[in-house]
């Protein structure tokens, strides 16, 4: 087996005339967290369901931990989870009757339930049908199903989507475990923030094609412009802001008349974000 715990080799796929994942190539570590980014209709979860064995590919290869996912998938989907972004939960049976029968599909003789439901939120309510949890439960129970065999690839598609801050954070310590873990972790999403904050590296994908690859740092410094920021006190009283490039070779002299000339009330430095990188490449956002 290679280090590599994820490789995706000229993956295609097309829904009739529409080429929905279209030639893409990378690769994932053990124990690193990709953060896939791209707008709706980019073409993350097909290609999360190629990377997952759902989907056959139309061209090229997926393999996971050594293995060719289209021939191997049973093999591969016992050693992986896998969490959707839409819920797919037995509603009418309690969070621990749904988590058991997964482990029981999956083979899984032995798990801490309660454990597992304390590590995702749910504890305390594990005996309560689906049907009564909100939203941001059931994400976290189908995160929580995701980890019942002990999966060494994580797949997570927009898991923290339309949720409230504290379900999103405790999905997002639970991503953090479970790198510590071990895991690699294949993270689709739109939030630039959550890939920025989370992922080694981020991938973006834009019709079907990846169009950069890196770390977020990285990526940062190729496309990114820094910024020093300045708040100074106005003519009139007020407050005006001045903003100086940095890493320009005017940067020295612009600063010494700022600091020289004006009445400087505050002063920070902002580097670009994901999104504004995601548009200075795509030519469009993220959403
Ligand atoms: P989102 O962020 O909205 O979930 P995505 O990046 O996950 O988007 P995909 O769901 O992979 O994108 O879709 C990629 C393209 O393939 C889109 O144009 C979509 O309309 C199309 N597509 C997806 N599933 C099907 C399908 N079953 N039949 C036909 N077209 C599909």
């Amino acid at each position: 087996m290679t280090d590599e715990a994820i490789i995706a080799d000229n993956l295609t796929y097309f829904y009739g005339q529409l080429t929905a994942v279209d030639h893409i190539s990378f690769s994932v570590a053990e124990g690193e967290i990709l953060g896939f980014l791209g707008p709706n209709g980019a073409g993350k979860t097909t290609t999360v369901k190629l990377l997952t064995g759902q989907l056959v590919p139309k061209g090229g290869q997926a393999t996971l931990l050594g293995l060719d996912v289209a021939r191997r998938p049973k093999e591969i989907q016992a050693q992986i989870g896998v969490c959707f972004e839409i819920a797919n939960l037995y509603e009418q049976m309690s969070g621990v009757e749904n988590l058991k029968l997964f482990a029981r599909l999956f083979g899984v003789k032995e798990f801490d339930v309660a454990a597992l439901l304390a590590r995702v939120g749910l504890e305390g309510r594990g005996k309560d049908r689906v049907e009564t949890y909100s939203k941001g439960m059931k994400q976290r129970l189908m995160v929580g199903r995701a980890l019942v065999n002990r999966p060494k690839i994580l797949f997570l598609d927009e898991p923290t989507k339309g949720l409230d801050p504290a379900s999103a954070q405790a999905i997002r310590n639970v991503i953090l475990e479970e790198r510590a873990r071990g895991a690699t972790i294949f993270l689709t999403t739109h939030d630039m923030l959550e890939a920025d904050k989370l992922s080694d590296r981020v991938a973006f994908i834009d019709q079907g094609k990846i169009v950069a690859l890196d770390t977020p740092h990285r990526l940062k410094q190729q496309y990114g412009k820094r910024l020093l920021k300045a708040e100074i006190a106005g003519a009139d009283g007020g407050l005006e802001t001045r903003e100086i490039v940095l890493d320009s070779p005017d940067t020295p002299a612009l600063m010494e008349t700022l600091f020289s000339q004006e009445n400087v009330i505050t002063v920070h430095s902002e580097e670009a974000s994901l999104e504004d990188i995601f548009i200075q490449i795509t030519g469009r956002g993220l959403i």
